[in-house]
């Protein structure tokens, strides 16, 4: 969708085949007994210009998202218990914001407030760059930061950020996310929380304002295959069955904006446009997400369920952040809904859904002991939520061996990890290239 707006906004007009009914792909609205899920949990970042500037473009609405100064805070699974670890940073200018955030941090000693700044300053010197084939995990060893510093503040940035482990996650990602959301100016290090559903938030007004410029939206239309044409290539869609007849329709460019995973599954007669699809992920590996809802009856005034914050992490467990998104967004007025995220690989892989719901209740009643029975839980396991970020992986080139046939995604080589920013600073660049081409 950031392609086509991007190819619009240069003046050219083009076809976009979602094979999904609902746009928006793994950030996308999923509805549950009525109520406004998502496929996931997703915040976003002060720094996510490229994103926040398309949303402002299609006509998305301030009210849609709400903008907070950074605060990560961490509690003890017990209720009334104190703050394990708080990071709020104050309306100061850049970077003094950080600086005084650190300097404040709740639940860390003078020593490890210093190292963290420490890291930030080391990193601000060598302009970001670290050795491409350290882990996150080696890199704060050479650093030296202390345990609880790594528990509180760079492990949940890291796993939030590249969903991979620190012991496997890139040193030098995890820089480029610090150098854009902690070092850069005091608004890129905000956190931006959804208040509609993730389809709102971008790709349904996209679409509406794409109509508008004449290009066409095909939403629950799967392409099955990519031919080279004449003019162009051809691509095939439709099921082939008599009520869904099979159609080949040429184009002069495609950008192909599927997940990576989802690039083996187009069949091609021509070996360059199939070795295009096989060669350019095939050593990729996956991490997954987890993604629990838990809904209670309404809440009244004298019975409040509410959390400390809208967004809490927990200090053990399996849940890694735990989100009331009736606090954050209001979108299920007559029940409260929390969600409950645990990112990466982990136990619970092995545990069924039911049984991971039930973890994910008893972590939440360890702050609320007084919750009702929950009226329902929805549990969404994406197997592969991203492509594991680890040092050193090669991510293929937007443009292809094949001329006008451009690729676009989160896994395409960027500064970013699996993120929408990264999504749609490449379907920009994929849509640029398309525009220069013509
Ligand atoms: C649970 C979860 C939580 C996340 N949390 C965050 C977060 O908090 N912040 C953040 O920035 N990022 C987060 N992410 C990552 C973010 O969602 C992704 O990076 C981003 O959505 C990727 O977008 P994409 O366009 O590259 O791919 P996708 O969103 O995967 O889109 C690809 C699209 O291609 C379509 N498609 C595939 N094959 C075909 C075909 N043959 N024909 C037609 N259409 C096809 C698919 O249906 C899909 O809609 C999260 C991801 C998950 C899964």
């Amino acid at each position: 969708m950031a392609a086509a707006v991007k190819l619009a906004e240069s003046g050219q007009i083009c076809t976009v085949f979602e094979a999904a009914k609902t746009l928006g792909g793994r950030a996308r609205r999923i509805t549950y007994k009525g109520a406004a899920l998502d496929n996931g949990q997703h915040i976003l970042s002060g720094a996510y210009t490229e994103l926040l500037r398309l949303m402002a473009l299609v006509g998305v609405p301030d009210t849609a998202f709400d903008r907070v100064p950074l605060n990560l805070t961490f509690a003890w699974p017990t209720a009334g218990a104190p703050t394990a670890f708080a990071l709020s940073t104050p309306t100061l200018p850049a970077p003094l914001h950080m600086a005084a955030g650190l300097l404040s941090a709740k639940g860390l000693n003078w020593a490890e407030r210093l190292a963290a700044i420490r890291l930030l300053r080391a990193l601000k010197k060598s302009r970001f760059k670290v050795d491409a084939r350290m882990s996150v995990a080696e890199f704060l060893r050479t650093h030296q930061q202390p345990t609880k510093l790594i528990q509180f503040l760079w492990q949940p940035l890291t796993i939030s950020a590249l969903n991979t482990p620190l012991a496997t996650a890139s040193a030098q990602v995890f820089a480029n996310v610090l150098r854009d959301a902690l070092a850069a100016g005091r608004a890129a290090s905000d956190l931006i929380f959804p208040k509609v559903d993730l389809s709102q938030l971008f790709p349904d007004p996209a679409a509406h304002w794409l109509a508008g410029k004449g290009a066409t939206v095909k939403s629950g239309v799967r392409v099955t295959a990519i031919e080279k044409a004449d003019a162009g290539f051809d691509i095939i869609y439709g099921a082939g069955s008599d009520a869904q007849p099979e159609v080949r329709e040429t184009f002069s460019h495609i950008i192909l904006a599927v997940a990576p995973h989802q690039l083996g599954s187009f069949a091609s007669l021509d070996s360059e446009i199939q070795a295009i699809f096989s060669n350019a992920v095939d050593h990729f590996q996956y991490e997954p997400i987890t993604t629990i809802y838990l809904a209670f009856p309404p809440q009244n005034t004298s019975s409040t369920i509410l959390m400390p914050r809208s967004m809490l992490g927990r200090t053990n467990g399996m849940v890694q952040w735990f989100f009331d998104r009736e606090a954050l967004s209001n979108q299920n007025g007559n029940i409260g809904v929390y969600a409950g995220v645990v990112s990466a690989s982990g136990m619970h892989e092995r545990w069924s859904l039911d049984e991971i719901a039930t973890v994910a209740l008893r972590e939440l009643r360890d702050w609320l002991p007084n919750l009702p029975a929950p009226l329902w839980h929805k549990v969404v396991h994406e197997k592969r939520a991203t492509f594991a970020c680890t040092p050193n992986l090669t991510r293929p080139a937007s443009e292809t061996a094949a001329r006008g046939l451009v690729l676009a995604g989160d896994y395409v080589a960027c500064d970013y990890p699996a993120t929408l920013e990264a999504a749609v600073r490449n379907g920009c660049h994929a849509a640029d290239i398309v525009h220069a081409d013509m």
